[in-house]
């Protein structure tokens, strides 16, 4: 019975940390889709201009600077 609660214990934290953080704003889009929901694609998306990823709020910094550092990894694996 322990063991259950145990499952049940560990299930739950980690659905509420899904939920406090489906996005990662310093590499995900984050702009709001049609479901409602914050964009789960890279910061580099086409579907969204960079005007409205701007926008975004819950960044660390601008979006201009984590665009930047986002290719860094991808520039040198070229
Ligand atoms: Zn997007």
């Amino acid at each position: 019975m322990r063991e259950v609660f145990f499952v049940l214990n560990e299930v739950r934290q980690l659905r509420e940390s899904r939920m406090k953080g489906p996005v990662d704003y310093d590499r995900q889009c984050g702009v709001i889709n049609n479901k409602g929901l914050p964009s789960s694609r890279s910061l580099a998306c086409e579907a969204h201009t960079k005007g409205v990823k701007r926008g975004v709020e819950g960044r660390s910094r601008n979006y201009d600077e984590l665009l930047l550092e986002w290719w860094i990894p991808t520039l040198w694996s070229l």
